[in-house]
């Protein structure tokens, strides 16, 4: 059953031709690939260059979830297509309750992320889309990126596996010769023992690295 994945684009987005930052556009990549072939990601609250840049580098691909993009806010997306607000479950690291493979039999069919890099420490910004009375769910005490809170996601309500059952990687330090390395503070899905990072990313770190030792 393929649900629907909702991402509100928060972070600052003016209309410039490259508006979306690489290291954004590599998670929401990512997200494609987790949620799966039957799945569908809709990218909102994006300005109109970004919209059309995401929509170009996010064509139809075999094994990847359809993305969508749209300019409208999730408010308004929700409203447009006449999706009751209890049908949407927020992910919230501020929520009561935690996820459950229950929560994916039919009680909820679209999940709902902030488009937020995750901020250490956290600056509780998913707090505007809790404003929004949205069902909330949290995925654990640590805090996830983007990509990983719905690659999860997907693992508890697709797959029926319970969040205590997946194995994770915290605060990994990601190593790039004997001399540098990056920690990460976040909590990432194990890929055989290692933080499963979108495609790309490793690069972009190690970039981003040399980039702010350049004075
Ligand atoms: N630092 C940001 C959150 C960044 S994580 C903040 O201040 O809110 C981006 C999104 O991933 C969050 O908006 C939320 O939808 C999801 N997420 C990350 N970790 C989570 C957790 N432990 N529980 C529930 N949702 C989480």
């Amino acid at each position: 059953m393929g649900f629907i994945y909702l991402i509100e684009h928060m972070e600052d987005d003016d209309d410039t031709a490259k508006a979306i930052p690489p290291w954004v556009e590599l998670e929401y990549a990512h997200m494609r690939q987790l949620a799966g072939p039957s799945a569908e990601i809709d990218f909102t609250h994006l300005s109109k260059a970004s919209r059309d840049s995401l929509s170009a580098a996010f064509a139809p691909r075999d094994g990847l979830a359809d993305a969508r993009c749209h300019q409208n806010g999730v408010r308004d997306l929700m409203q447009q297509h006449a999706v009751p607000l209890d049908q949407v479950c927020l992910l919230d690291p501020k929520a009561e309750l935690p996820l459950s493979p229950e929560d994916g039999d039919g009680r909820f069919k679209w999940f709902l992320f902030g488009g937020i890099l995750g901020d250490d420490p956290p600056r509780d910004r998913t707090s505007e889309l809790r404003a929004l009375g949205f069902p909330t769910r949290h995925l654990g005490p640590v805090q996830m990126t983007t990509d990983t809170a719905l690659g999860v996601t997907k693992l508890v309500v697709d797959d029926k596996i319970p969040l205590a059952e997946i194995p994770y990687v915290e605060f990994p330090t990601i190593v790039f010769n004997a001399k540098e390395s990056v920690e990460m503070p976040f909590r990432y899905i194990a890929d055989s023992g290692e933080p499963k990072l979108p495609p790309g990313m490793r690069e972009l770190l190690y970039e981003d690295l040399n980039k702010s030792f350049d004075f």
